[in-house]
C-alpha cells in the first residue's frame, strides 16, 4: 500500500512521520473523541451531521475544539483531495493534548487533531449480499455511550470473542434488552413490517446512519418504534439489521447460532440499504 497523507496538527505529513507525544491525554487516558465518516464518489457522506455530533462529544467532555467546524471541514476535504479516495473512509480524533500525566484535566490544554483515510470498498460488500452473524455479550461498557470517545476496549473484546466463537459481530445486552452493536445500531423488523431500534438515550451512541435511516422511513410511511427489545425479539422477528456510516445498514441473519427470518437478508433491509445510498451520494 502507498504511503498516505496523515493530518497531524496543522501539518499534512507521510504516514510514518505523523506523530503524536506519548504524554497525548488521548493515549494515556483515552481523553478523545473521534467521527469516522465515508466517502462514496469523491464525496463526504452525511458529514455536517458527524461534525455536530463531534462537538455534542466536545461540550459533554468540557474540551476544547482545535478549531471551527468549518475548518476541520475545510482539512477533511483537502485530506480526500490529497489522498485521492473515491471510496473508503476518514476518521478523524481530537484529544484533550499532552500534559504531565494527571488524572485533572490540564489548565489550559491544547487539544490535538489528527485525520487519515482508509481506502475500501463499502458500497458492494459480501456481507452486506449475505448478512452477518452476531453472537451477544454483556453490555460492559461506562454509562455514557452517547459521547463518541476513543475507549473502545470492550467494543473490540466483544468483537473478538464474536470472532473466536466464528461469528462476524457481537450485539451488546443490559437487563435482557439489546443496547446496540459493538460498532452500530441495532434493529429488528417485526413480523407486521414494524421497524423496532432503541430510543436515544446515553446507554447508545446517537448514530448518524440512524437518523437518516429513520427519516427515510418517515418519508415513506414505514412503521417505525424506538423502543427497547430484547435477544428473543430478535430471534422471533423477521429480519434483522445494524446501521453505521462505514456499513451503511448491514442485514443481521443469525444471533448466537439461531436463524433470523429466512436465513437471508430481509426485503425491507435491503431496501433501506439501496434507499440509503441513492440518497448518500445525491
Ligand atoms: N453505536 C456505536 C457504539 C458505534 O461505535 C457506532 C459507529 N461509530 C454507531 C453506533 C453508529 O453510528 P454512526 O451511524 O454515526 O456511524
Amino acid at each position: 500500500m502507498m504511503s498516505r497523507t496523515v493530518y497531524v496538527n496543522g501539518e499534512y505529513l507521510p504516514e510514518e512521520d505523523a506523530k503524536i507525544s506519548v504524554f497525548d491525554r488521548g493515549f494515556l487516558f483515552a481523553d478523545a473523541v473521534y467521527e469516522v465518516a465515508s466517502i462514496l464518489g469523491g464525496k463526504l457522506i452525511d458529514n455536517k451531521a458527524h461534525l455536530i455530533r463531534l462537538q455534542r462529544s466536545l461540550d459533554e467532555l468540557e474540551m476544547p475544539a482545535p478549531c471551527t467546524l468549518e475548518e476541520i471541514e475545510a482539512i477533511q476535504l483537502e485530506m480526500v483531495s490529497l489522498n485521492n479516495i473515491e471510496e473508503g473512509l476518514l476518521y478523524l480524533q481530537v484529544t484533550r493534548g499532552a500534559a504531565d500525566r494527571d488524572f485533572a484535566y490540564p489548565k489550559n490544554p491544547v487539544p490535538s487533531l489528527v485525520m487519515f483515510t482508509q481506502e475500501k470498498k463499502i458500497a458492494q460488500s459480501a456481507a452486506a449480499d449475505n448478512g452477518i452473524s452476531v453472537i451477544t455479550q454483556p453490555d460492559l461498557r461506562w454509562d455514557r455511550r452517547d459521547i463518541k470517545t476513543t475507549q473502545l476496549l470492550y467494543p473490540s473484546m466483544a468483537k473478538h470473542e464474536a470472532k473466536k466463537q466464528g461469528a462476524d459481530d457481537a450485539w451488546l445486552v443490559e437487563d435482557d434488552f439489546i443496547t446496540e452493536g459493538t460498532s452500530n445500531n441495532a434493529y429488528i423488523v417485526t413480523q407486521d413490517g414494524t421497524i423496532v431500534t432503541r430510543q436515544l438515550s446515553t446507554e447508545i451512541l446517537h448514530g448518524i446512519t440512524r437518523k437518516a435511516v429513520l427519516n427515510l422511513c418517515a418519508e415513506r410511511q414505514i412503521k417505525i418504534e424506538e423502543r427497547k427489545f430484547t435477544v428473543e425479539e430478535v430471534k422471533n422477528a423477521k429480519e434483522a439489521f445494524f446501521t453505521s456510516a462505514s456499513a451503511f445498514v448491514m442485514p443481521v441473519v443469525s444471533i448466537d447460532g439461531a436463524t433470523i427470518g429466512d436465513g437471508k437478508p430481509g426485503e425491507l433491509t435491503k431496501r433501506l440499504r439501496e434507499l440509503y445510498l441513492e440518497e448518500a451520494v445525491k
